[in-house]
């Protein structure tokens, strides 16, 4: 069964919805020039970067590109640059960490210990980020208050040291998530088809079973917060630890 079929369900108050995320990604982009969207390709991303285009705001958009991605996810970039005339940046690790990193603890290394799961993850999205954000003046993304627990409390707007993070789907549901791309027949990662409503990198994500948290299928060997630090805590301001790959 198709995600579309599934999850299609707007909330009563879905047209306000969306009238107000993009009269927010236009007042953000008149208060904060230099803004991009960090697209996971998830879901809510591709409806994001549709957003954008509909608020005809000038923004870039990037992906990380961690090494560790299906290929399902991967072939929504190209779909993106297609639709929408527009390049995405594509920020991958340093080569020589993760060659580093895999030499001493292994390809499976997330397995063995929480910290050597965020030693992947620092080397795999939180650095190539640090790079990505450099001397923006703000970051779109696709947090929603009901993806999690630890997301609840998302504002639409955060001001973070040296750029503002803005979430316009803050108070979108899933439904009305899928009822916007339904709408709007936009591309979306085929694996949303195969119960993975939050998708990662391949070794970490799997389908949730029927009544599971949404994020269960992410890091579902731990018992933790589900979050790898992309969205747990503000970057340096001017970070730049390098050059985009
Ligand atoms: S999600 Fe998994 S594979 Fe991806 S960077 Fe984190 S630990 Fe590594």
């Amino acid at each position: 069964m198709s995600a579309i079929t599934l999850y299609n369900r707007p909330s009563p108050t879905f047209d306000a919805k969306v009238a107000a995320s993009i009269a927010l990604l236009k007042q953000v982009a008149t208060d904060h020039p230099a803004l991009t969207q960090a697209s996971s390709l998830g879901a809510e991303d591709m409806v994001v970067t549709h957003l954008i285009s509909l608020a005809g705001v000038d923004t870039g958009i990037f992906v990380l590109d961690t090494g560790k991605l299906h290929a399902e996810t991967l072939a929504l970039i190209a779909k993106i640059e297609r639709r929408y005339n527009r390049s995405v940046e594509v920020y991958r690790p340093k080569a020589e960490a993760t060659i580093k990193f895999v030499k001493q603890h292994g390809e499976d290394a997330m397995f063995q210990s929480v910290d050597l799961r965020k030693q992947c993850c620092d080397i795999r999205k939180m650095e190539p980020l640090a790079r990505a954000l450099a001397g923006k003046g703000g970051w779109i993304t696709g947090l929603r208050r009901e993806q999690s627990g630890a997301r609840a409390d998302v504002p639409d707007v955060v001001l973070e040291p040296g750029r503002v993070k803005v979430n316009p789907l803050a108070d979108w549901t899933w439904g009305d998530v899928w009822h916007f791309i339904a709408t709007h027949a936009l591309d979306y990662n085929e694996l949303h088809d195969q119960f993975m409503p939050s998708i990662g990198c391949a070794p970490c994500t799997r389908a949730i079973a029927v009544g599971e948290d949404f994020r269960a299928g992410r890091w579902w060997w731990e018992d933790t917060t589900k979050e790898c630090g992309l969205h747990v805590q503000a970057l340096p301001e001017n970070t730049n630890q390098g050059q985009p790959a």
